[in-house]
């Protein structure tokens, strides 16, 4: 399973958009940054449906995601296939690393999961979410909490029957080497957490069956042969946990970049409740595509002139290495070129 060598060589990014929602302005800009980095590199993109969480979602948005990110004129190499319209069949998927919808890959979790039981790393986690909320406490690393302090990983199996047989269902957790986990990002610079840091235990399948993200994400960037990932900073804390599961399950270990966030007049990062910057919206409202990607290159320093530009035109102009730091905002002015163009009255934008 963790044969990823009949690969060609070279860089295969991904983007990886859950369907939970339309895609906005925030993920517009993280999708680009991945999308340049592995086509300036003369790499592969693929991408990944992650529909892990069924509750969360929805056919309607994957097709609007995969919808969206070409009229922003981002294209794969593998992954599902946008169908033609009304067609209403399953999607049909195109690479030699599928499935790449995730919810098609339950039997694959279930073998990773079998894999980590045997090397001891995985215990049955009885702690109710309202036991786990009363652990509140200073956060470790950005929005972590405090980590989980253990309660289930010394149960013993009696113990573990007698709950069970209370009724109480179980997630499964994961228990990692002690030590710490160094990469070197992009973006972010030298990294190094140990896994207490980044929130303890974590837990890698949920008490309802789901797989958990961390787990469906390292193994499908492991055996999907990813090794280039660039994603929103809010993710870096999880990026250690993934390490260590792909250490563990036998796989490369790609590069990551943690890119800025893209956030609000407030400072508060785009997320899916701004539905005026949904890229449906905008397109409602007559914002050329060209424009939207002309706006982001330029926030990421790739486009001085802030003109409109096609995403492939600005290929050769991105630098990973160029990009903020920190996050940027999108002010007024900036909203208001996006959407009305270039002011007729000269204001000075630079
Ligand atoms: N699917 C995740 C999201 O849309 C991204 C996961 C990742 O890039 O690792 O937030």
């Amino acid at each position: 399973m963790t044969q990823t060598a009949h690969l060609e060589p070279g860089i295969r990014g991904r983007l990886a958009p859950s369907p939970t929602g339309y895609l906005h302005l925030g993920n517009a800009w993280a999708f680009l940054m991945a999308w340049w980095a592995a086509r300036q590199a003369g790499g592969r993109i693929v991408l990944r449906l992650e529909d892990i969480d069924p509750q969360r979602s929805r056919d309607e948005y994957a097709l609007a995601v995969m919808e969206d990110l070409r009229w922003l004129g981002m294209d794969w190499d593998e992954g599902p296939e946008l169908p033609a319209v009304g067609s209403g069949a399953p999607l049909s998927e195109r690479g030699e690393c599928g499935p790449y919808v995730q919810s098609r890959c339950s039997a694959i979790y279930a073998r990773a999961l079998q894999r980590l039981q045997r090397q001891g790393c995985l215990y049955p986690c009885f702690c109710t979410r309202k036991e786990l909320r009363a652990l509140a406490g200073a956060p470790h690393v950005d929005d972590m909490g405090a980590p989980y302090p253990g309660t289930c990983r010394e149960l013993s199996e009696a113990q573990r029957a007698a709950l069970r047989q209370a009724g109480r269902r179980a997630s499964l957790r994961f228990h990692g080497p002690a030590g710490a986990i160094s990469f070197c990002d992009a973006v972010q610079g030298q990294q190094c957490f140990t896994l207490e840091d980044c929130g303890g235990d974590f837990a890698v399948q949920r008490s309802d069956g789901v797989i958990a993200y961390q787990l469906a994400v390292a193994v499908d960037d492991g055996r999907m042969g990813v090794n280039q990932v660039v994603r929103g900073r809010d993710i870096l804390p999880s990026t250690p946990r993934q390490i260590a599961l792909l250490r563990l399950l036998g796989y490369e270990i790609p590069t990551y970049a943690h890119v800025p966030l893209l956030c609000d007049t407030e400072g508060e990062r785009l997320a899916k409740r701004h539905n005026s910057l949904a890229l449906r919206s905008l397109r409602a409202e007559g914002v050329p595509p060209g424009r939207i990607v002309g706006l982001l290159a330029w926030l990421a320093g790739a486009n001085p002139g802030r003109r409109e530009a096609c995403a492939a035109e600005l290929t050769p102009s991105f630098r990973l290495d160029r990009l903020p730091r920190q996050d940027c905002r999108l002010d007024g002015l900036l909203l208001d070129w996006l959407r009305h163009g270039a002011p007729s009255g000269g204001i000075a934008y630079a």
